[in-house]
């Protein structure tokens, strides 16, 4: 018999992945507490339920796709919980992007009550969950994570162990605050060569192939028709939206001042992309930062051969 997966958390990301498990022959108990969430995971064919406590009742597994720690805690902590609901047999799996203080202390009330949990943070936003392609960042222990590899691998095509029960979280939130800073510096570099009249096309295949090279510059180009599939091509439609990318500098810094950690490049570029939301800016893919940082000299659409 197919196993059933309990999944709270239908919006932007949890429906896709629901969709996902749908189609490996996976039953679904689906809770979220938008009645419109639920009406479109019924379309889908997951099974609706309306408490947390019918979606944990004869679910194997709980994943939850939540937006924030307060959310997070309000589904697996107190008398009504998940953690108070479920069986000890159930493996719950937290894939929500949130501050470590809150995913330790869920994480922690889990182990005391016998339960196996993880935290999953996923990278790649809306398109990678549609296809099934997103990468799971995990912590906890080897052999909670040994138990979701098959269902986790239905929705993702890298499962990455990052260590014990918060550490997903924490190498999430180290990654994409580098993400964050080599966004800005691949786009300001790129927006200063052409203030400097340089052959755009030319100053990017060069830095893409030496020192100033990076994951942004070279896969995913802020500035339009470099790179062949991204959100610049496209408008800036997202891919990752900027607030996205706010969220998750905020979340660094609040890690960093947890420990002292000094991250000036963090703080600047999480005022850049608060700048950037503020203006408007929010549901732009977060690539589209090259428009603030080119000012007057971004002028799209333009040709990269000016
Ligand atoms: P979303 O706002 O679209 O969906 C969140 C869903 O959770 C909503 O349907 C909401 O009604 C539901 N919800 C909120 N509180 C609840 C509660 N107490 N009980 C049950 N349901 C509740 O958000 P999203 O874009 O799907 O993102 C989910 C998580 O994934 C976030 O932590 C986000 O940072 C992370 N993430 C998102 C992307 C992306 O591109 N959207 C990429 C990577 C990671």
């Amino acid at each position: 018999m197919a196993e059933t997966i309990g999944f709270i958390g239908l919006g932007n990301m949890g429906l896709p992945m629901v969709q996902q498990l749908l189609n490996a022959g996976y039953n679904v108990r689906a809770f979220d507490i938008c009645k419109k969430s639920l009406d479109k995971a019924k379309k889908l064919g997951a099974l609706p339920v309306s408490s947390i406590f019918e979606c944990a009742e004869g679910s194997h597994v709980i994943l939850s796709m939540l937006p924030a720690g307060k959310d997070v805690k309000a589904v697996y902590l107190g008398t009504d919980g998940l953690i108070e609901s479920c069986s000890q047999q159930t493996l719950l799996i937290d894939s929500s992007t949130i501050d470590i203080v809150s995913s330790r202390q869920i994480g922690t009330a889990a182990t005391e009550s016998g339960l196996d949990m993880l935290d999953a943070p996923v990278t790649g936003g809306v398109m990678a969950a549609r296809t099934g392609n997103l990468n799971f960042i995990v912590g906890g222990t080897e052999s909670a994570f040994e138990r979701a590899k098959p269902i986790l691998s239905v929705m993702g095509e890298n499962l990455l162990y990052a260590g014990e029960q918060g550490s997903g979280i924490g190498v999430k939130i180290c990654n994409n605050m580098a993400l964050g800073v080599s966004m800005i510096a691949a786009a300001e570099s790129l927006m200063l060569a052409k203030r400097l009249g340089l052959n755009v096309a030319q100053t990017h295949k060069i830095m893409a192939n030496a020192s100033g090279q990076s994951w942004p510059l070279n896969n995913y180009c802020p500035l339009p028709d470099l790179v062949e599939g991204v959100p610049s091509n496209n408008g800036y439609k997202p891919g990752f939206t900027a607030s996205m990318m706010q969220k998750d500098l905020r979340l660094a810094m609040d890690a960093a001042e947890s420990v002292d950690a000094c991250t000036p490049m963090g703080a600047e570029a999480l005022s850049l992309y608060s700048l950037f939301c503020s203006n408007g800016d929010g549901a732009t893919d977060y690539s589209g930062i090259s428009k603030l940082v080119g000012g007057d000299a971004w002028n799209y659409p333009f040709s990269p051969e000016e």
